[in-house]
């Protein structure tokens, strides 16, 4: 039998210590839950922050989801904002904690205790960062500083294209801002593979967004019309203002001080239960790690919908014991708009395959967000990793103006329940014309992947990849607007008839504009006895 315990305290009170905090309110009506905030406000919306400055989300209100005496009132939680825990006591199961109102300091004592920090923005100790015109995005006080920064500049420097960087971007040039992003990275959004990345790269060139990729940042100088961003190629950037967004590291410290176990980057270790090194210790959100689903190796996914989860897995083991279900890990799925585009990723890529040395296929396909037939109809390119011992899906990523977050969404589903290429094969998602395809982009996906694994479709995959005999598979006018170098352009329809052009002798690599004629053509030669390759994806992101 568990024993309840008298007291929670939980320090940080935003997404995975408030979750944290409701979820133990449900199971007992007598704890004492205390809740200890550092910032003012607790349970905002910290993911909406980026659109209060952009104007898109009017109301400041609309982001502060919570108050301290909404909680109370609700819940029955003692919140305590401003007052910010500074010393964790194992042995006396105590928290020192000092109030930021007037520096007094006083001890709570628990009988559990939920750790939720978050993680701080990264702040490299650079030249001229602390200057007023370097900023990060956590809070909504860093929200309002940037705003108010925002009106009297004319121009923003971003530094770091990730999803926050580029929410950034885009918000910013919405409200008139002349915007730049750089990024040492040879690409926007690294979580990605380059190639599903370059298509947001385009979208923010034509807003007139300046990409500076491949270079970093050396440090920042005031000028009197604002400040200068060295870069490490040389080359200065005069702007009005910046944005740092290059990563954010986990506020372990009090954890580490209290010895607790942390991992190789300072994240807290914890088991499935979110339980820490120690039997009475919880950690859960941004500053902890824990092993992840796909290859079961340990992972810090700094996500809201992790951190809550991971704040309900908490408590519901305080009160439920070995009743509780375990946390199934994060398996990383994130997305961003850019302008009218959106690109996101579920599990790994295959920059991450690579790196961990993990074996995989990979193949990549576009399909139409709805019936190509009906209004609004747009491409979804979604590039899919799976192991070829098994097939079980890795990872996939997907971009496009419509529906990818639908099926990232299906791909995470896919990961969470070990789903193989077969499986995605047939599944069975919603269509009717405005909705879908009765070939899904991700149906498609699953029959490429089984084609290869087959020995149907011999993929490349890209044309750079190619051989010399390369047959352009598209009708004539197509190829002619925009041709691939090299190639023979044959139509599809003409290709039976003209089998006699080609050298059987010799590999030929078909392409198409999207990946799918060209794979139907290869079929016609190899089943003519041509050894046939078809470049995926098509030439239409290639050319
Ligand atoms: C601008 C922005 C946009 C984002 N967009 C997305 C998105 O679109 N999708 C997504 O999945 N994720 C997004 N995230 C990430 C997501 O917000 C975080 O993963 C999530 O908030 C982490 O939850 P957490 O509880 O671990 O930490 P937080 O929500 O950061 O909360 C930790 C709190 O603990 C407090 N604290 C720290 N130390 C102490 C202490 N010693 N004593 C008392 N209090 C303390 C801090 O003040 C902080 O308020 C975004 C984050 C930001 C900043």
């Amino acid at each position: 039998m568990k024993t309840m315990p008298d007291t929670l305290l939980i320090f940080g009170g935003v997404a995975g210590g408030a979750s944290a905090a409701a979820r133990a309110r449900r199971h007992s009506e007598t704890a004492r839950i205390i809740v200890l905030e550092r910032g003012p406000d607790v349970s905002f919306a910290n993911c909406g922050l980026p659109y209060h400055i952009g104007g898109e989300i009017a109301d400041r209100a609309d982001l502060a989801l919570q108050t301290p005496d909404s909680l109370r009132a609700l819940l029955n939680l003692d919140v305590r904002t401003l007052t910010e825990a500074v010393a964790i006591d194992r042995a006396e199961k105590a928290v020192r904690v000092r109030s930021l109102t007037d520096g007094s300091e006083s001890v709570i004592s628990y009988d559990k205790l939920i750790l939720a920090p978050g993680a701080s923005p990264l702040r490299p100790p650079l030249p001229g960062i602390d200057s007023p015109l370097v900023h990060t995005l956590r809070n909504l006080q860093d929200m309002d500083r940037i705003k108010a920064a925002a009106a009297d500049a004319d121009s923003v420097a971003i530094i770091g294209a990730g999803f926050i960087g580029l929410e950034m971007a885009e918000q910013l040039h919405h409200i008139g801002k002349q915007v730049s992003v750089i990024e040492l990275q040879p690409q926007v959004l690294p979580q990605l593979d380059a190639e599903m990345a370059r298509p947001l790269e385009n979208v923010l060139r034509d807003k007139g967004i300046e990409l500076i990729l491949g270079d970093g940042i050396d440090g920042f100088e005031t000028t009197p019309d604002g400040i200068s961003a060295r870069l490490k190629s040389g080359r200065s950037l005069a702007t009005g203002l910046v944005i740092l967004s290059i990563g954010v590291r986990p506020e372990s410290g009090l954890a580490r001080d209290a010895g607790l176990e942390l991992g190789p980057r300072g994240h807290i270790v914890v088991n499935q239960h979110q339980l820490t090194s120690d039997p009475d210790i919880y950690a859960v959100g941004d500053v902890c790690e824990t092993e992840e689903p796909i290859l079961g190796k340990r992972a810090a996914i700094p996500l809201g919908g992790p951190a809550n989860r991971q704040g309900r897995t908490a408590a519901d083991h305080i009160f439920l014991g070995d009743k509780a279900l375990p946390y199934p890990g994060s398996i990383g799925t994130a997305i961003v708009r850019v302008f009218d585009h959106a690109a996101g990723i579920a599990g790994y890529s295959e920059t991450r395959l690579k790196m961990e040395g993990v074996p995989y296929q990979t193949v990549t396909v576009n399909g139409a967000s709805h019936a190509s037939y009906f209004p609004g109809a747009e491409t979804i390119t979604l590039k899919l990793l799976w192991s070829p011992a098994d097939g079980r899906v890795l990872g996939a990523q997907a971009g496009g103006k419509d529906g990818v977050d639908k099926r990232l969404d299906v791909i995470a589903t896919a990961l969470r329940g070990r789903l193989t290429i077969d499986d995605l094969a047939h599944l069975e998602l919603a269509y009717a014309p405005p909705f879908g395809n009765a070939k899904d982009v991700i149906n498609i996906a699953g029959f490429a992947a089984g084609n290869i694994r087959d020995g149907l479709l011999v993929p490349v995959p890209d044309l750079k990849s190619a051989g010399p005999r390369i047959v352009d598979v598209r009708p004539a006018a197509a190829a002619a607007k925009r041709p691939v170098p090299g190639a023979k352009n044959i139509p599809l329809a003409e290709l039976r008839g003209r089998l006699g052009e080609l050298d059987r002798s010799q590999p030929v690599f078909t392409v198409c504009q999207m990946g799918k004629t060209s794979y139907f053509a290869a079929r016609i030669l190899a089943n003519h006895g041509f050894d046939a390759r078809s470049i995926l994806g098509g030439a239409h992101h290639q050319l």
